[in-house]
């Protein structure tokens, strides 16, 4: 299983003012991150979800950030993918574009 991720967190123990909390893969890369404006890396206590489409394999992802959406429980798993109008159903994640489809793997079009 992988490590669980760092975050930056205030002198309050609160998260940066940001729509999507950035995760950091070591704690390296979140001390570079924090470095110019005083946060501080905190480890969370469990290894985060990610959603990949099971049709395309797009990993549910921020466009403003790029990186994949971190997910910490099933419940926000659950949550996040409907306000990226994704579907989660029994654990399989589609994308909104192959929900929508048809996707056809072998022409290599999806939606
Ligand atoms: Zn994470
Ligand atoms: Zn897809
Ligand atoms: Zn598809």
């Amino acid at each position: 299983m992988a490590d669980a991720c760092w975050v930056l967190t205030d002198e309050y123990g609160g998260g940066r003012d940001e729509p999507v909390v950035a995760h950091y893969l070591t704690e390296t890369r979140a001390k570079d991150a924090a470095r110019p404006d005083g946060y501080r890396p905190r480890q969370l206590d469990a290894p985060c979800l990610t959603l990949t489409c099971s049709c395309c394999e797009e990993p549910l992802q921020d466009d403003d950030y790029g990186h994949a959406i971190h997910l910490a429980d099933q419940a926000e798993a659950t949550e996040i993918a409907s306000a990226y109008d994704w579907t989660l159903t029994d654990g399989v994640a589609t994308c909104p574009t192959c929900v929508t489809g048809p996707c056809d793997r072998e022409a290599d079009t999806h939606g």
